[in-house]
């Protein structure tokens, strides 16, 4: 009898699962393991509910195929190590992930594992099966998307992993109880207002979108106010979906391509950091390394609760904490408004969307915080990626939807006023129940001041 381990990370799901398919195929018997490791207790309370509601869900796809989701909690190598023994495992398939954590992990788990334990990863984590195949005509790393881009859409894609309907597992192993959110985390972060995690409710949604939304979302995806983007982030950080699946059922239009630029934008920052593991803590763009960012807890703290004065920048960020979630084009709007308005390092932000997101990804949130900041990959003049919070509110939410939605006490503020409400005469404070430094707060900052500010930091490198 043969019996290999299918140890789940972020790969949350039972269809088109490389992994699972070749041990089912291999093997006699299957282990469907996930490991609660200490060195990666989550920090963000969000993003662990959003794992337990996505481990039920894969322990009841697993239990109507005949199996059942093995829990362990403690250090990886010494689970997998006391299980191989315990069951007698000849092999251990994982989903291969890319991020520097992961990869030194396996490498480390490879090199301590018996000799007779074969440890093989398997591609399902990207729509790409290597990222080692793209590159430049001479050999090199790209560095700018377009390109990265074109390259990508060029790659041979796998065929479908066949979703099975039978999985055995053998008699005799403890399954084991996925722990509950209190054990494993402090809830007072938690937002109200949360999608459900799992590869079902994945299903559901990626089916809706692309029945509907997909055809408008050339049109609508900047649009604060639309529900124009799908809201898939969090399922496929969690590997609830299956990125090469998806790109078998896009409808052929010109906004489903739009679309799947966007999937790849996803990929393009995973290759970015497996070429670049030191960005983790570095800006990539050498001559940035050096910039003196202030440390101001009070306007770091003003940013993170939405309290800044900017009706959009404040929509944004009260939409993090209601939801786990932001629109993107708010991410771009708070991230500018963090780096070149307050001047404060972007590690600040991408630290803080990695306590509050759902779909908080080690690789897409660092790409995308050096990006904003302009000391990342995809270079382009400062001033494009410095965004003016009250243009952009007129341009994005010209209604006041998204404003007034997360920022209620600008409810009856009329739509001239909504992007800079200081600038309202106090009789129509009075009418809008809206003074300004009382119920709403000063602006913490003069855009034009800062602006010009960051300007000149950024021009004497
Ligand atoms: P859609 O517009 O429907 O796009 C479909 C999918 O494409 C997304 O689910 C996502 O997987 C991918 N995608 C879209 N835009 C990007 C992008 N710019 N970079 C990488 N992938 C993208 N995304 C994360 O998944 N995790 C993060 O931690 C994260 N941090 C961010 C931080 C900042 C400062 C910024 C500006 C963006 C960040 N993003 C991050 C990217 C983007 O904002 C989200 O992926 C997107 O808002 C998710 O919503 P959606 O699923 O409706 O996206």
């Amino acid at each position: 009898m043969k019996t290999i381990i299918v140890w789940f990370r972020n790969d949350l799901r039972v269809h088109d699962h490389p992994a699972l398919s070749a041990a089912c195929q291999d093997a006699d018997h299957v282990i469907p393991l996930f490991i609660f490791d200490a060195k990666l207790a989550n920090k963000s309370a969000n993003r662990t509910r959003f794992l337990l509601e996505s481990l039920q869900d894969l322990r009841q796809s697993l239990n109507s195929r005949g199996a059942d989701l093995v829990i362990r909690e403690g250090d990886a190598l010494k689970q997998l190590a006391a299980l191989c023994k315990e069951q007698n495992v000849t092999a251990i398939y994982y989903s291969a992930d890319f991020t520097p954590y992961a990869l030194k992990r396996d490498k480390a788990i490879k090199a301590s594992l018996p000799a007779s334990v074969v440890f093989r990863g398997f591609a399902g984590r990207l729509a790409v099966s290597s990222l080692d195949k793209i590159h430049t005509k001479s050999g090199d790393t790209y560095k700018v998307f377009t390109p990265f881009w074109k390259s990508w859409q060029q790659v041979a894609r796998r065929e479908l992993a066949s979703t099975l309907r039978k999985i055995t597992i053998p008699t005799g192993v403890s399954v084991g109880k996925i722990p509950t959110l209190k054990d494993l985390v402090r809830t007072a972060d938690l937002s109200p207002t949360v999608q459900k995690g799992g590869e079902t409710a994945a299903r559901k949604k990626l089916h809706a979108f692309i029945q509907n939304e997909i055809y408008d979302y050339k049109a609508d995806n900047n649009n604060l106010a639309k529900n124009g983007t799908s809201k898939l982030s969090a399922y496929l950080h969690f590997g609830c979906l299956s990125p090469r699946e998806i790109e078998t059922i896009l409808p052929e239009s010109a906004s489903a391509e739009a679309w799947h630029r966007q999937l790849a934008w996803r990929e393009f920052y995973h290759y970015v950091l497996y070429k670049n593991p030191a960005n983790t803590n570095r800006e990539f763009q050498a001559k940035y390394r050096d910039l003196k960012w202030d440390s101001n807890e009070h306007l770091l703290r003003a940013w993170q609760t939405g309290q800044t004065g900017y009706p959009v920048v404040d929509a944004a960020m009260r939409q993090l904490h209601q939801e786990g979630w932001m629109h993107n084009r708010g991410r771009l709007i708070v991230g500018s408004f963090l780096t070149k308005d307050l001047w404060l390092d972007w590690r600040a932000g991408e630290e803080y969307f990695m306590r509050m997101l759902i779909d908080g990804d080690s690789a897409n949130n660092n790409g995308n915080w050096q990006w904003i900041a302009s000391v990342g990959v995809d270079p382009a003049p400062v001033f494009r990626r410095l965004y003016n919070p009250a243009s952009q509110r007129d341009t994005y939410d010209p209604e006041g939807v998204y404003t007034r939605t997360y920022v209620p006490e600008l409810r009856q503020v009329p739509n001239k006023y909504l992007s800079e409400p200081w600038k309202m005469p106090h009789k129509v404070q009075l009418e809008s129940n809206c003074i300004i430094g009382k119920d709403y707060p000063e602006p913490i900052v003069d855009h034009a001041q800062a602006r010009k500010a960051a300007l000149e930091r950024y021009r004497v490198r």
